[in-house]
């Protein structure tokens, strides 16, 4: 598999999951299945992802300054990984860890 494929895959992985968690505590849904309408959403990020040209660049889609999502759709992505984005820190305190130590390698290259 190769670089840009791997980064699709972990993008949707992530996607799927922050939606799950957005679905699940604000719909009630049953954690399992989501709801028509986070379902829709899902599947219009799968499109967006197949197709983005700067998969190989850029980090994530709602951090990418290519509008392939189209406003409103854009709007609600970001609200969902506002709300998830920290409850998956939490669920995956590794990533976290991983995260943090890559923050402050940076800012300690920065110093010396
Ligand atoms: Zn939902």
């Amino acid at each position: 598999m190769d670089k840009v494929q791997h980064k699709r895959e972990q993008e949707l992985a992530t996607v799927t999951e922050m939606i799950g968690i957005f679905c699940h505590d604000i719909h009630k849904t049953d954690g399992e299945h989501l709801c028509h309408e986070c379902q829709d959403l899902l599947d219009y990020v799968k499109k967006r992802v197949a197709v983005c040209p700067r998969m190989g660049e850029k980090t994530f889609c709602s951090a990418c300054d290519t509008h392939c999502y189209a406003p409103n759709r854009r709007e609600r992505i970001r609200m969902i990984m506002r709300y998830s984005g920290p409850k998956m820190m939490f669920r995956s305190p590794l990533l976290a860890i991983k995260h943090k130590l890559t923050e402050w390698f940076a800012i300690k290259q920065k110093i010396l």
